[in-house]
């Protein structure tokens, strides 16, 4: 069969949950039995998000290859359940710099480098890469910002072409916008989409399919109203209020019928739908029973997408325990141990730099001593061997070179002195890397398997001259890259579930698939809250 491409916009306003949809979109196709994948661009000027503050972008999600891609990709693994590559996310950064190369090697043979059509042409061969990567039977592409930014034209000119290019019967547009309520008069305002269609349409574009994000649901007569404004069918304008979870919104999509008009509008058979384990999970949602409490300690407390995939693990496992997890943000700079005796386990997330560090290397203290579960991710699992390092092992100025780099104790030293790698930009270890298990850890114990493979996105490893010492004092290295021996994971001896790990396990976990260590983290707190 020919791929099909559906194109997911956004209009009126951003932060709809333009993202939530093209993922839930993409579950029911699925669900379908076909094949799917969905890739995002992003109209800024940054190559990726990789440099972007966390605060301003959320969280730098990375794939399996390496890439360090939007946010938004976290949510398509997640509910497509497909592991997505660094050419699922293109920005215009990205698409600029390949053709400005291209240009200086003299690849367009003298002739006016513009953009139509040489930014519309690369932005689709990024579509044809992504599906070189992975031949699907259906591809969504979500259009980051909203029609009429100045910034996305290219890439709305390029999906307008497509349709030409492959056969309007093998295009989509699904177009999600915004239907505002308004208080005083008590009504749904349909004007702001039919604005956003007009321009839409002034550049080529005609949606198949609406989707109107709410507060309340729009009723048949103003589904009609916006069919008729927008030239949309009835059927295809499609209710999306607010949900009680966003995991609730393949099924609320479903209800609609937003899989049956997509299969109908590309000429696709109509395959039965498998929906029960995803309406399981929703439901398990829906019924969670108590709490258990987790101490994130870190330094983007004031915004939780800069943690997203941390956020989203934890609930996985407490849809596993059925419990509802409980985040307190405690900000490093600000750490007491009032707040940490609250808590029924501490998390260090991932980060960069020095600002923060020593409430961190005080909350690890805390739950060392105090044998509260601890999971380290990442610098979590940097600053655990620098506190080991700093109250076991005597070494007062045992540090990390990122720390400090004066310091005569690096514990945690630079990949440079480690490999000979350069420490100058792009040098991280990013994306996928081997780790092999000790059995009988407590990593074994969670994966039960010896050999996994785990994303990473850091520049510091463990110095191995202190691994000795660290063994000898009661740190278990119970995980080590097998090819380049790095150490991967520690724990304690004397602790009854201390795990902190270099790579980020947050990216593998599904919500209806816990990742092993999250899963155990909340287990361990969960047994720990009864003994408190
Ligand atoms: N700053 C640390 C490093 O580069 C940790 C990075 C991270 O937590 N992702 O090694």
């Amino acid at each position: 069969m020919d791929t099909k491409f559906i194109f997911v916009t956004g209009g009126v306003l951003s932060s709809l949950g333009k993202g939530i949809c093209a993922a839930s979109l993409g579950r029911l196709l699925k669900s379908r039995g076909y094949s799917v994948t969905i890739q995002k661009f992003d109209p800024y000027i940054n190559i990726d998000p990789g440099t972007m503050n966390p605060i301003q972008h959320g969280e730098v999600f990375v794939t399996e290859d390496g890439g360090e891609t939007d946010l938004d990709l976290g949510h398509y693994e997640r509910f497509i359940d497909e592991e997505l590559s660094k050419y699922n996310n293109f920005t215009s950064g990205k698409i600029y710099k390949a053709v400005i190369d291209n240009e200086r090697q003299g690849l367009y043979l003298g002739s006016t480098v513009q953009v139509i059509p040489h930014i519309t042409d690369q932005i689709k061969a990024s579509i044809k890469k992504t599906l070189e990567k992975r031949k699907v039977d259906i591809v969504i592409t979500e259009i980051g910002g909203t029609v009429g930014d100045i910034e996305s034209l290219p890439f709305l000119e390029a999906i307008r072409q497509i349709k030409k290019d492959v056969g309007r019967n093998n295009v989509l547009y699904l177009h999600v916008t915004y239907v505002p309520y308004l208080k005083t008069t008590e009504e749904l305002k349909t004007k702001p989409t039919q604005h956003s269609v007009k321009e839409l349409r002034s550049i080529g574009i005609q949606p198949d399919i609406i989707i109107c994000r709410s507060e309340i649901a729009l009723d048949d007569h103003l589904k009609a109203k916006i069919g008729l404004f927008c030239d949309i069918e009835k059927e295809a304008t499609i209710n999306a209020p607010d949900a009680r979870h966003i995991y609730e919104v393949p099924l609320m999509l479903q209800k609609e019928k937003l899989d049956t008009i997509v299969l109908e509008k590309l000429g696709l058979a109509q395959r039965r739908s498998n929906l029960s384990q995803w309406k399981q999970m929703v439901n398990r949602i829906h019924h969670l029973q108590g709490k258990v409490t987790i101490g994130m300690v870190g330094k983007y407390t004031s915004l939780k997408d800069a943690y997203l995939s941390i956020v989203e693990a934890l609930s996985h496992s407490g849809y596993y325990y059925k419990k509802k997890v409980e985040i307190i943000w405690i900000n490093s700079e600000q750490l007491n141990s009032k707040v940490l005796n609250q808590v029924d386990g501490i998390l260090v997330p991932g980060g960069f730099g020095l600002r923060g560090i020593d409430g961190k290397i005080n909350a690890i203290t805390f739950a060392r001593e105090n044998k509260v579960p601890y999971l380290g991710i990442c610098l979590g699992m940097q600053c655990a061997v620098t506190e080991f390092a700093r109250n076991k092992l005597g070494l007062s100025d045992a540090n990390s070179t990122e720390f400090d780099s004066g310091t005569a104790h690096p514990v945690i030293d630079l990949m440079v002195d480690q490999k000979g790698l350069s420490a100058k930009g792009g040098t991280m270890r990013l994306g996928k890397y081997p780790c092999r298990l000790h059995p009988g850890s407590l990593a074994y114990q969670a994966y039960g398997m010896d050999l996994i493979f785990e994303r990473h996105r850091h520049r510091y490893e463990l110095n191995n001259q202190y691994r000795d010492d660290l063994a000898e004092a009661g740190m278990i290295i119970s995980g080590i890259n097998p090819d380049q021996d790095l150490v991967e994971i520690v724990e304690l001896r004397d602790h009854p579930w201390f795990v902190a790990v270099q790579f980020h396990p947050e990216f593998k976990s599904r919500p209806d698939r816990p990742h092993p260590l999250f899963r155990d983290f909340i287990g361990a707190a969960l047994k720990y809250a009864k003994n408190k």
